[in-house]
């Protein structure tokens, strides 16, 4: 099968964005071997996206960029503005990745990302829905795709599954907006964690690939072969990005924004080493085997 591209959440690193900790994250990215890394969306007010830029560009490293909103720009709330700062975050995140050359944005681009306590409403799903086909029409305008990660019931009320998701994507009827797939996720939420695979098809358009307990990847009780053997079937052609934090590297505000409370892994660059490996073994031994070949032996 053609390769896939396989990124790296810069968070791996940690979530400083100076201009020389930024630097020093996509040297590594770079180093390593990855093709990109997914950049989380920065403060405008905070940094420049001139240095990233120039950093991506000195070490030949492509990227992406995520966000997730928050309680404070939820565009699920009934007040306007939150909503509107919602829009706010999601249009300089777009502008963000125009700038330093990144043709996704995704992440909890639709409700804030945190426990809620009361189901998704309609008005609040619609609100939801009429932002973000605005900042689709922007995105599309630089070439941008949107991805819509949905994640666990402890994450979002308002999509957990693919086919919610799908749903949604029905409902936002934007030509670049596209399933943007999460393991950890998945694994929580789905019966099986081919099913987001196959029901999404085509509209599969980014993965995050997560262990089940977010630590390093092949040391959980997610099914890779079974995954990737699903992938190769459905011809996903899209980016895959490895998504895993540990406290090791984070701040106490980080730690809890994530909900990493343990030290996964203590060395991001070993740990980035091993993921890179990890899923290009994987994706080589799912495209290897014939997909229709019988499970046992069988006499002609
Ligand atoms: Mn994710």
């Amino acid at each position: 099968m053609a390769q896939n591209r396989i990124g790296i959440h810069a968070g791996v690193w940690g979530f400083d964005w100076s201009p020389a900790a930024a630097d020093r994250v996509i040297s590594s990215a770079a180093s390593l071997g990855y093709d990109l890394i997914e950049i989380p969306a920065i403060d405008p007010g905070r940094h420049s996206a001139v240095d990233t830029r120039a950093s991506l560009r000195r070490h030949g490293l492509e990227s992406t960029v995520s966000l997730a909103l928050t309680t404070a720009d939820d565009i699920t709330s009934a007040d306007g503005s939150i909503v509107a700062r919602g829009e706010r975050r999601l249009l300089d995140a777009v502008r963000f990745a125009a700038d330093i050359g990144a043709r996704f944005v995704g992440g909890v681009v639709y409700s804030a990302m945190g426990r809620y306590s009361a189901p998704a409403s309609a008005e609040g799903r619609d609100g939801s829905l009429a932002v973000l086909r605005r900042v689709a029409v922007a995105a599309a305008a630089d070439g941008i795709t949107l991805g819509v990660e949905y994640v666990n019931r402890y994450e979002s009320n308002l999509l957990n599954t693919a086919g919610q998701t799908l749903d949604f994507l029905d409902e936002l009827d934007a030509p670049n907006a596209v399933l943007h797939l999460d393991t950890f996720h998945a694994h929580v939420e789905e019966a099986d964690i081919t099913d987001p695979v196959t029901l999404a098809g085509d509209r599969l358009g980014y993965i995050h690939a997560s262990e089940s307990h977010r630590g390093p990847l092949g040391t959980g009780s997610l099914d890779w072969p079974r995954l990737t053997r699903a992938l190769v079937t459905e011809g996903y052609r899209g980016d895959i990005t490895v998504e895993t934090f540990s406290s090791a590297m984070l701040t106490d505000d980080e730690t809890a924004d994530i909900g990493v409370w343990r030290r996964l892994w203590d060395d991001p660059d070993r740990l980035a080493a091993h993921s890179l490996d990890f899923l290009r073994r994987q994706l080589h031994e799912a495209s290897v085997v014939p997909t229709s070949a019988p499970l046992v032996g069988s006499d002609h």
